[in-house]
């Protein structure tokens, strides 16, 4: 458990969530922002500050749990589709520096949420292929 991490907090019971789901490794619960109905928070028990801190082997764990409870709340609220966001860094959007992911439930006649895109040059998109190929 990290100090001053709010989400190493609501794990230990510290703090209260709206839990959804808890096992020895993760535990979910409602985000109090939502963006959509039935916005859920994955958190791993285990403290680490994004995804590049997480260990491979912890991280599979991790992500199977989000497989589950992403199931569970399309179930349960019947919503048409989700998506599954984990912002890492200030510039990506992180608030809160403990690994989570967002299961948003989206629902045909719900908000639009998008990222903004556009065409992209297929010769910059070549290169860049190129640099980043390992
Ligand atoms: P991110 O911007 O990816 O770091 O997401 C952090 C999320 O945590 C935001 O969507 C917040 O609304 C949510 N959040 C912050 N504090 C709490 C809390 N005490 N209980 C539930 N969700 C929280
Ligand atoms: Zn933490």
């Amino acid at each position: 458990m990290k100090n001053d991490c709010i989400f190493c907090a609501i794990a230990a019971g510290e703090i209260p969530c709206f839990k959804v789901y808890e096992d020895d490794v993760v535990l979910a619960y409602l985000d109090i922002n939502p963006c959509t109905k039935g916005h859920t928070l994955v958190i791993p028990k285990a403290h680490s500050a994004g995804l590049l801190d997480t260990p491979p082997d912890a991280l599979k764990e991790i992500v199977a749990r989000v497989q589950k409870v992403a199931a569970h709340v399309k179930e349960v609220l019947g919503c048409d589709g989700f998506n599954i966001l984990q912002n890492n860094g200030e510039a990506a959007g992180q608030s809160v520096f403990h690994l989570h992911f967002h299961i948003v439930p989206r629902y045909k006649d719900g908000p639009s949420l998008t990222f903004q895109s556009r065409k992209g040059d297929m010769a910059a998109l070549a290169a860049l292929g190129e640099r980043l190929r390992f």
